[in-house]
């Protein structure tokens, strides 16, 4: 039994693969993409959020902090990230529920067990599970433990990725994957360092490796004006795709939903300049894509 951090297990999915699924997210991501709808996502272990405008001023969290964490007489409460252990005790006290611990420890009997529940979803609609994050690489003994299981269920299994990590965990978890959703975010490696925070070498070459070990792979573009849909952009990541052989590409136009979580992680929103491409717009993005022989679908 393995065990591993997650902060979501979201049942009836259909935007994680084909068919209903339950999608398992992963907390910890090597990435910190400006646009990323799941900021929460990113750090690896449990993290404490505070949603301010609940905030009544009790004073309660403070005083149930045992690791004077939580500056007292400040509404909304000023906590020192240095000190919170994340134990959860101003959480299970705060009355407005202002207060909450994202993600937990748990096995991978805890989850099957979840997962084992939407059986009958996955049979009637052709779907089964998706691991997602955060980076499902970055927990692979956890990962690699949950597909297995899954196999020998015969539930069909979706590994949606960065593709940023070692060549070694990635073949390793391809041999047990049924789908990868498999994300490409620029082409240009400056860029792509600036806003995603990673060279996009090692992403390029595993999806070229991958493509070689693996039949079923699709590319998912989201899409950010004025970050990644230039022309040049757009052709370049058509023509890689071409030349691996893949043919299926999903993109995902830009969408601001996650922005609301950046005030409650106390961090800023980078892109909140963008503004959400029109249908129009994307679908001409989409054309070009056909252009090079692929076969495009438009949001998740
Ligand atoms: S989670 Fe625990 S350590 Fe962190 S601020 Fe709350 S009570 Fe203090
Ligand atoms: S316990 Fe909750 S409502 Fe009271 S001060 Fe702390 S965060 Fe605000």
């Amino acid at each position: 039994m393995a065990t591993g951090t997650i902060f979501n297990i979201q049942k009836y999915s259909i935007h994680d693969g084909p068919g209903i699924r339950t999608t398992v997210f992963l907390k910890g991501c090597p990435l910190s993409c400006w646009w990323c709808h799941n900021p929460e996502s990113q750090r690896y272990g449990p993290q404490l959020v505070l949603w301010k405008e609940r905030c009544i001023g009790c004073g309660d969290c403070t005083k149930a902090c045992p690791e004077d964490a939580i500056l007292p007489e400040n509404t909304p409460p000023i906590i020192d990230e240095d000190k919170c252990s994340c134990c959860g005790a101003c959480a299970r006290v705060c009355p407005a529920t202002a207060l909450e611990i994202i993600g937990k420890a748990v096995t991978s009997e805890y989850v099957m067990k979840e997962i084992e529940k939407d059986l009958i979803f996955y049979d009637q609609s052709g779907g089964g599970v998706a691991f997602s994050g955060g980076e499902p690489l970055m927990q692979p003994e956890f990962l690699k433990s949950l597909l297995k299981e899954c196999k020998k269920r015969d539930i069909h299994t979706v590994v949606d990725t960065s593709g940023y990590a070692n060549w070694e965990i990635l073949s390793a978890v391809s041999g047990i994957t049924d789908l990868f959703l498999y994300d490409i975010k620029h082409m240009d490696d400056a860029v792509h360092t600036k806003t995603v925070g990673v060279s996009n070498r090692v992403i390029l070459e595993n999806l070229r490796k991958l493509a070689w070990i693996h039949n079923n792979i699709n590319i998912r573009i989201p899409l950010v004006p004025g970050i990644n849909d230039d022309q040049t952009n757009i052709h370049e990541t058509a023509q890689f795709i071409s030349s691996i052989n893949i043919k299926d590409v999903n993109i995902l136009p830009y969408h601001r939903t996650g922005i609301d979580k950046y005030g409650r992680l106390g961090r800023e929103y980078r892109v909140a300049d963008v503004r959400e491409p029109s249908k129009e717009y994307v679908e001409s993005i989409g054309k070009v894509f056909v252009g090079y022989g692929l076969s495009v679908k438009i949001g998740g």
